[in-house]
């Protein structure tokens, strides 16, 4: 069964880069019969914006875009998280990791995606957790994936990226791993989300090899840019306008290259998904990293 998800990080409203990117994976999962989640990704837990989870909330509801089942938020699932720490580590592939940010940065050579980290503490066997961070180890082999609008992403971890991290010195296990323990639990079969998150790809396709899960389909749409500059969270004050959703979804669509002819803007938000999910066509959103929108269309 197709089960796909958005999930947003509670940092600020929702702008309109993030609600291309649940327009794209609502579309996707409705036009397969499939289940679409609701996912908060709370993890981090000082980035988090008192009250942005029901402004999310409420963003959502009001383009009409109703989950199935119940919200999941990550900053409920510490204990299977940690449950996953546990076996990783009984299976020899963690370490602990003492490094200092300014060690790291005096010791790694800077690779296409940041430092690279050379493994120092790989040998030391730190047996003392408080400060440390946990890695895992990665192999020198390459990984190729294919990604449904991207094409072929091919990465080689450790020359690249290093042993990475899945629970940083502060006790918050990191974005790559958590991710990878959500889509098991969830059983996700299609991952829908924004380029600039294309890079932990590799990452997450090793974890979910080492853990044993299957890897779902992924697809990376275009991020929303604004005068050459990715759009930010202050964005979405001034793009969700009330009783302008019918016009958001439009300009959605035109942004993930789906035709809007025959669309007009006297239609409901209902009419709309409707039409919308009848005439998703993935293959319409085009291949490229990003896609600069028409400010003037959100006002
Ligand atoms: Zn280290």
């Amino acid at each position: 069964m197709y089960i796909g998800r958005f999930a947003p990080t509670p940092s600020g409203p929702l702008h309109f880069g993030s609600i291309v990117t649940a327009i794209a994976s609502f579309l996707d999962a409705k036009s397969n019969k499939g289940k679409w989640l609701l996912k908060i990704d709370d993890i981090d837990e000082p980035r988090v914006r008192d009250g942005s989870v029901s402004e999310i909330l409420k963003g959502l509801e009001r383009l009409g875009l109703a989950w199935d089942d119940h919200v999941v938020y990550q900053s409920q699932r510490k204990e299977q998280y940690q449950f996953h720490i546990n076996d990783l580590k009984e299976k020899g592939l963690l370490y602990n990791c003492n490094c200092s940010r300014k060690m790291i940065n005096n010791s790694s050579l800077t690779g296409s995606h940041g430092l690279i980290y050379n493994g120092t503490c790989r040998e030391k066997n730190l047996k003392n957790q408080t400060g440390c961070s946990i890695r895992i180890k990665v192999v020198d082999e390459d990984i190729s994936i294919i990604d449904s609008i991207q094409g072929e992403i091919s990465q080689n971890i450790h020359n690249d990226i290093g042993d990475f991290i899945l629970k940083r010195s502060d006790d918050i296990f990191s974005y790559q791993f958590s991710v990878v323990v959500d889509n098991h639990l969830d059983n996700i079969s299609h991952i829908i989300r924004g380029y600039d998150l294309i890079n932990s790809l590799p990452r997450q396709f090793y974890l979910h090899k080492v853990m044993g899960f299957d890897f779902p389909k992924s697809s990376h749409i275009p991020i929303a840019t604004l005068g050459r500059k990715k759009l930010s969270k202050g964005h979405g004050d001034r793009i969700l306008i009330q009783n302008y959703e019918n016009l958001i979804w439009m300009n959605a669509l035109t942004f993930l290259g789906q035709s809007t002819q025959n669309y007009h803007l006297s239609m409901t938000v209902e009419d709309i998904i409707q039409h919308a999910i009848k005439g998703w066509s993935k293959n319409k959103v085009k291949g490229f990293a990003e896609r600069e929108i028409d400010e003037h269309a959100h006002r």
